[in-house]
């Protein structure tokens, strides 16, 4: 990290340049098929109210039994942010009153939370890359949902949601653009997901993010922040920061002070507004929650768990880097998916050839993912197979096509011959590269006859063999390898 602002991250107000500074509180659902506290189905979605036991309900009497599973996969996470997992934490009732929150109150983790201080690497571009660190991981209970637009006149609730695990992922205020923080996201929710912990699908609301946004003149101390409450996307995300940044410095340079209070982000304005101030905040009167033991495990425990988690982001881009030898920023690309690396691994060792690994990444990172995104889709969702992506880099490889014809041969594979083998493909349609030297030269010598004009601008001007190779390529349909016709051609005309 730079102790000092990049001047390419800063804001231009009025009266000079400002620094927006951010920090993040992510809640995660935790991917387990029962509650925190109860045996009650986690799974989205379902009729109202079908997935709601007794504790769930807050019916009086009920006692909450912590579910291993999401200790154990808060755990998990934990140890993916690289962190100090705490061997005793406590739950904690954090109180207010709201429809939709049955109890009166949130079992959450206050002041020991199982998971602490941890870090995050977050690639910008190629050659710019951040630490964020990792405040704490805390384990709680998701509250119900009111749902106004039912019924005339009455609100329902839906406790379907209700006592559902969360892991609330408090950053440090480590980013300063909304790039940055877009990032952060994306590459925590990847880390999730390698490691089964959170689903990351923000439509569905398994990833929400609190938003945290102070601005300051660089070098200075941090100004007072603002937090924006529950955003639901990435793009809202980096909207809302830019929207929050402007109005911050709007208001410094007009000389009034930012208040400290929580505020909504308004996707269809674009703007931020206050939903309550630091006097209105609620009082929780947090205490440790008289029902639940604090929660304990042995090192061993978790020992067990480190031993046994997938391979991370990290540790397979740095395989990508050392094996395949692909540059670091491809290979962070290839492995923001899972599924994404794995393909690019089968079409990388397809047949148990070796074969250019680079060209592999290329074709996966550009034409590939082109057309997949123009379908909306994943690279390993489409129908286009390793094996063919693999068959294609042979073919360039080996000299059979050149890579504008290898264009043609995924084209023809994408529109039309969608199972097609590709070598097989490019000799059924005759798309091999011409390296037969005699082809070529009668070609060069036919263009060479019906333009006298031409040779001698090209023998007084050698930068015109351009022309000259475009024509023999136009005549032989681009199959004729390249540099065969380079030479040829100059050989003839004497360059
Ligand atoms: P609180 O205890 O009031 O919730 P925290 O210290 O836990 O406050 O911080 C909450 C979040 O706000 C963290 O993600 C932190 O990084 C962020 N944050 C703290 N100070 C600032 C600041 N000046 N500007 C932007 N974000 C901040
Ligand atoms: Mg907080």
């Amino acid at each position: 990290m730079t102790a000092h602002a990049n001047p390419k991250k800063l804001i231009k107000g009025a009266t000079g340049d400002w620094e927006v500074i951010i920090g993040l509180e992510i809640h995660a659902q935790v991917t387990s098929n029962s509650k925190l506290f109860s045996g009650s189905s986690a799974a989205y979605g379902g009729a109202p109210n079908t997935h709601v036991s007794l504790v769930d309900a807050a019916m009086p009497g009920m006692l909450p039994v912590i579910n291993e599973e999401c200790v154990r996969q808060a755990i998990r996470t934990g140890l993916g942010l690289k962190a100090k997992i705490n061997q005793r934490s406590v739950f904690d009732r954090k109180n207010y009153f709201y429809p939709d929150l049955p109890q009166g109150y949130q079992i959450s983790q206050y002041k020991s939370p199982i998971v602490g201080e941890g870090e995050v690497i977050v690639d910008l571009s190629p050659t710019d890359q951040i630490v964020v660190g990792i405040e704490r991981l805390h384990l709680e209970q998701d509250a119900g949902k009111s749902l106004h637009d039912q019924h005339p006149t009455m609100s329902f609730v839906d406790l379907n949601r209700s006592g559902v695990a969360l892991m609330e992922i408090v950053s440090k205020p480590d980013m300063r653009s909304a790039d940055e923080a877009k990032a952060y996201v994306t590459k925590l929710r990847t880390i999730m997901r390698y490691l089964g912990t959170c689903d990351g699908n923000m439509e569905e609301g398994s990833l929400r993010a609190d938003v945290n946004v102070s601005v300051r003149r660089p070098g200075e101390p941090f100004g007072t922040r603002c937090e924006i409450k529950n955003v639901n996307s990435i793009r809202f995300i980096g909207q809302a920061i830019e929207a929050e940044a402007r109005r911050q410095i709007g208001e410094l340079e007009d000389g009034r002070a930012i208040v400290q209070e929580t505020r909504l982000f308004d996707p269809g304005k674009g703007e931020t507004r206050s939903m309550r101030s630091k006097e209105e905040a609620h009082d929780y009167r947090y205490f440790p929650d008289p029902d639940l033991l604090p929660l304990e495990f042995d090192q061993a425990y978790v020992d067990d768990l480190a031993a046994h988690l997938p391979e991370l982001p990290d540790g397979k881009k740095a395989r990508f880097v050392n094996d395949y030898g692909l540059p670091a920023y491809d290979a962070g690309v290839l492995v923001a998916e899972r599924e994404t690396a794995d393909y690019f691994e089968a079409a990388a060792q397809h047949g148990g050839t070796k074969r250019d690994a680079k060209a592999v990444a290329n074709w996966i990172n550009g034409d590939i993912a082109a057309y997949a995104n123009s379908v909306s889709l994943s690279v390993p969702q489409t129908h286009i197979t390793p094996a063919q992506v693999a068959g294609i880099v042979d073919l360039i490889g080996d000299g059979t096509i050149s890579g504008k014809i290898a264009k043609d041969v995924l084209a023809l594979i994408i529109a039309e011959e969608k199972d097609a083998d590709p070598r097989a493909l490019v000799e059924a349609r005759g798309l091999k590269q011409v390296t037969d030297t005699g082809a070529i030269e009668t070609a060069v010598d036919t263009i060479i006859a019906a333009n006298p004009d031409k040779v001698a601008q090209a023998q007084a001007k050698p930068t015109l063999l351009g022309w000259f190779v475009g024509q023999v390529l136009k005549a032989t349909g681009g199959k004729a390898n390249p540099q065969a016709v380079n030479d040829i051609l100059k050989a003839k005309l004497g360059l």
